[in-house]
């Protein structure tokens, strides 16, 4: 396996009744990278993250993660090889705790009885903990979902992933509908999420783009118009002409 990338897509195409809404499209993210994919609205972005995760099935191509190809497997066996994606809307559970909603995300490993079962409860508890810092919830464990702002509901469900310890996180406009504050926040989080894992996030703020990417793809038509750092692919002509120069 080529160690210096944790995933490779390969010529990943999907046709919807004949319309490639992601036409042989290549992309390589290496560990610790934070690869920001931006675009015109329908340029295909959504749907690239849905066949990495498996919840669309591609026509051709492949997608290799840590060596293993993705695109033979169920969307669960997906998130079981390491790879998390998180939506756009909220899911956390209103009426549990932050603690509680770490907890259920909590991975569940086989049985464990009477002491050993205390000490993995322990285990847990200071995970759950370690989550909650790095979320910036850990002043609310005992807070209801329900009563956290638009923007700690997102952080919550960013941690329901992380407890999960995949390599690979996939975030689709994590700052959509939140405060300035907030955002800030989450460009701190993703920064210190690349510390040891690569993230793939959609994105059209290009404020927040500046401060997070470590590399750029912009999506046109389902094929990648223009790579690499954020300079680059701002001053690229061709970005220019169809998606920043309106
Ligand atoms: P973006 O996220 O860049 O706005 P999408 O990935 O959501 O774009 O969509 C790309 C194109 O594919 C759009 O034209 C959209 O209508 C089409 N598309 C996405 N999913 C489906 C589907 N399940 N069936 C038919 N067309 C789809």
């Amino acid at each position: 396996m080529d160690e210096r990338f944790i995933l490779k897509v390969e010529d990943l195409t999907v046709s919807f009744d004949g319309f490639k809404a992601v036409d042989h499209l290549s992309f390589y993210v290496e560990p610790n990278e934070c690869r920001v994919i931006i675009g015109p609205n329908g340029a295909g972005k959504t749907t690239v993250l849905d066949l990495i995760c498996g919840r669309t099935k591609a026509t051709e191509g492949s997608v290799v993660f840590k060596g293993k190809e993705l695109l033979a497997m169920r969307e669960d066996q997906i998130v079981h090889a390491g790879v998390g994606r998180k939506f756009q809307t909220p899911s956390v559970y209103e009426d549990l705790t932050v603690f509680e909603n770490l907890e259920l995300s909590y991975p569940k490993g086989h049985g464990v009885f009477g002491a050993l079962a205390f000490k993995r409860d322990e285990t847990v508890r200071a995970r759950i903990k370690e989550i909650a810092q790095t979320i910036f919830l850990d002043g609310q464990l005992d807070e209801k979902a329900a009563f956290l702002s638009h923007g700690q509901k997102q952080w919550l469900e960013i941690g329901m992933l992380l407890i999960q310890d995949p390599e690979l996180l996939m975030l689709d406009e994590p700052v959509a509908g939140m405060s300035v504050a907030e955002r800030k926040k989450i460009a701190e989080l993703l920064n210190r999420i690349i510390q040891d894992r690569s993230v793939i996030v959609i994105e059209h703020d290009m404020g927040f783009v500046a401060d997070i990417a470590t590399r750029v793809t912009v999506l046109h038509q389902g094929k990648t118009l223009s790579e690499g750092t954020m300079d680059r692919v701002q001053n690229d002509p061709k970005v220019v002409e169809v998606y920043l120069g309106h």
